[in-house]
């Protein structure tokens, strides 16, 4: 349910994203009403640019990082929806609360309104990241 709402809002801040460079009040309402908890904080990571795609120089395996509120680094997946804070383990992976974190929501908001910006790094480097999550 929650999944294919956000794969609507995404859909609809794309295009809104696209062609008028900021935010209609309609799409606004919708991710705060989808997310009342963490929707405004992750536009904001958005917003203060906080997130950072990084890609293996040769295999281009990525993933995303957030720098959370806090200023610790966090790893998303966002393909499958995996955050490596621990507001994803307890609010999502333990006690099924919230469909996801905002870091991950961050990572979705800036990859629809395509202001990631990219960052190849030695995949040993990638690997090494992905082993820690
Ligand atoms: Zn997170």
């Amino acid at each position: 349910m929650t999944e294919n709402l956000l794969n609507l809002l995404l859909k609809d801040l794309k295009t809104n994203h696209r062609e008028n460079e900021r935010l209609s009040d309609q799409v606004l309402s919708t991710l705060k009403c989808l997310f009342p908890r963490i929707g405004l904080g992750a536009l904001d990571l958005v917003d203060n640019c906080k997130v950072e795609k990084l890609i293996g120089a040769s295999t281009k395996r990525s993933c995303f990082k957030v720098i959370g509120s806090s200023r610790t680094p966090y790893f998303c997946y966002i393909s499958a929806n995996y955050c490596s804070c621990p507001a994803f383990k307890y609010s999502v992976l333990r006690n099924e609360e919230n469909y996801t974190c905002k870091h991950v929501l961050a990572a979705l908001l800036s990859d629809a309104m395509n202001l990631t910006k990219n960052r190849e790094i030695p995949d040993k480097e990638l690997s090494e990241i992905l082993r820690q999550m």
